[in-house]
């Protein structure tokens, strides 16, 4: 199901793609290679960051039974969300991952695994 859903809104996002750049072409008739292949650039990078961010969380959302800590095997408890903003050529995101610390002695750690959300970086 997951899949599905990602590939209609993937397939609708290609759909508008090229309505908004067909839409531009028309009205920018004089427009340069160097001007299309930014603006293509530019939605490209859009539509491409949305399929990245369902790539990351293709394997899941970051849900965790427990982690334990590397250096003296307490539970960890929870240290909140650490953002963190990745600009990649093809997109920007923005991913947001569950961090843990050792009640005992401090150490934290990102459990392993996808990340808990991923939104488009503005
Ligand atoms: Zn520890």
């Amino acid at each position: 199901m997951k899949r599905e859903e990602a590939k209609a809104k993937f397939m609708r996002g290609a759909e508008e793609m090229f309505e908004a750049m067909w839409e531009w072409g028309e009205e920018h008739p004089e427009a340069s290679f160097d001007e299309i292949a930014g603006k293509l650039s530019q939605e490209r990078r859009e539509l491409m960051g949305e399929m990245l961010g369902e790539m990351l969380l293709q394997h899941g959302d970051g849900r965790y039974e427990e982690v334990e800590c590397a250096e003296c095997g307490q539970k960890t408890k929870s240290n909140g969300r650490r953002t963190r903003t990745v600009l990649h050529a093809e997109g920007q995101v923005e991913v947001k991952r569950t961090h843990r610390r050792c009640p005992q002695c401090g150490q934290g750690i990102f459990p392993p695994g996808p990340p808990s959300s991923v939104d488009r970086a503005t």
